[in-house]
């Protein structure tokens, strides 16, 4: 099995990473670059020329979307749509639905829906999917096997939230060996920052509400 990374290695999100055998394609999510803190750099809104490449010489046999954050789908509608993509499907409703607002459209592609209990084959490669807690709903990280190797891929995933025992469960069901992790790192250079939990946040919020006798939209902008 060979793994790309095409984008994501030095950077948060914009993540597109190829696995291929000598018969099968497949990629782990088709993120647009998040902005620069420097607003003079364009963001890019291209395929990658590699993907573009792949794409073009149809020998791409998937896409699968861990969750429908930007950085992670923002390109999908670019890739040819008779290439199955496979998705959560509460997450392609929110795609879908996102792309009334922001001047997209929907995702013409055949989709297939994730199942946490249900492995699918996809040529060579054997994919489990797994629910994990992230502020984007129904995130998925995955087990991918091929040809004896095994790869997990976490997408973006948080242990704090709503669905923490979901990452939990992911984590625990784990290979005892795996050839390769590649993992979100969106967290690893900010160590020393105070965060806060999804709990924390949610008291924070309601507090705030309480002591407002204003719309609480307009009391945030007067704060
Ligand atoms: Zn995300």
């Amino acid at each position: 099995m060979n793994i790309t990374i095409h984008r994501g290695a030095h950077q948060i999100g914009g993540s597109c990473i190829e696995l291929a055998t000598k018969t099968t394609c497949i990629l782990l999510d088709i993120g647009k670059a998040l902005p620069s803190l420097d607003e003079t750099i364009p963001v890019d809104t291209e395929l990658l020329p590699g993907v573009k490449a792949i794409i073009d010489k149809k020998v791409v046999d998937a896409v699968l979307i861990s969750h429908s954050h930007g950085d992670h789908v923002g390109l999908i509608g670019q890739v040819n749509s008779k290439i199955p993509v496979y998705i959560g499907k509460a997450a392609l409703h929110i795609y879908n639905t996102t792309a009334l607002f922001i001047g997209g459209n929907a995702l013409a592609n055949p989709t297939i829906f994730f199942d946490s209990s249900h492995s699918l084959i996809i040529g060579d490669f054997t994919v489990s999917p797994y629910l994990v807690d992230h502020s984007g709903y129904d995130a998925y990280g995955f087990v991918i096997e091929a040809g004896g190797k095994s790869v997990v891929y976490t997408g973006d995933f948080r242990d704090h939230g709503k669905k923490a025992k979901a990452t939990a469960y992911f984590k625990n069901h784990l290979p005892t060996e795996i050839d390769a992790l590649l993992i979100e790192g969106t967290m690893m250079s900010r160590s020393t920052e105070a965060l806060a939990t999804e709990d924390q946040i949610e008291k924070k919020a309601h507090e705030l509400m309480q002591s407002s006798n204003q719309p609480v939209g307009k009391y945030r902008f007067v704060y």
